[in-house]
């Protein structure tokens, strides 16, 4: 579709929805803009894309973490705090 549903004006670029009244200019833009949504969601560049937009930096860089953790599967998880355990024993005695 060329023009918004909506209000009709046309479309610009490459944009999947209408600026003006945030409607989805057909079905298949719908589709597409979820798919792309999901891939920025689950890759690193998404999330950079996301601390880079965010106003407060620090924060969105701390949500970011804190969705990667909860994502990172229990054995990759337990790995991570043994690989630490064994540092910690490594290092503590030397300092
Ligand atoms: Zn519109």
């Amino acid at each position: 579709m060329k023009n918004c549903p909506q209000c009709g004006q046309a479309r610009i670029g490459e944009e999947f929805k209408c600026p003006r009244c945030d409607v989805f200019y057909s079905q298949l833009d719908e589709l597409l803009f979820e798919e792309q949504q999901r891939l920025e969601r689950d890759t690193l560049a998404g999330a950079m894309k996301r601390i880079r937009a965010a106003t407060d930096r620090k924060q969105a860089t701390k949500w970011e973490l804190v969705a990667i953790w909860r994502k990172t599967p229990l054995r990759t998880k337990i790995v991570l705090w043994t690989v630490l355990a064994f540092l910690f024993v490594l290092i503590v005695p030397v300092i």
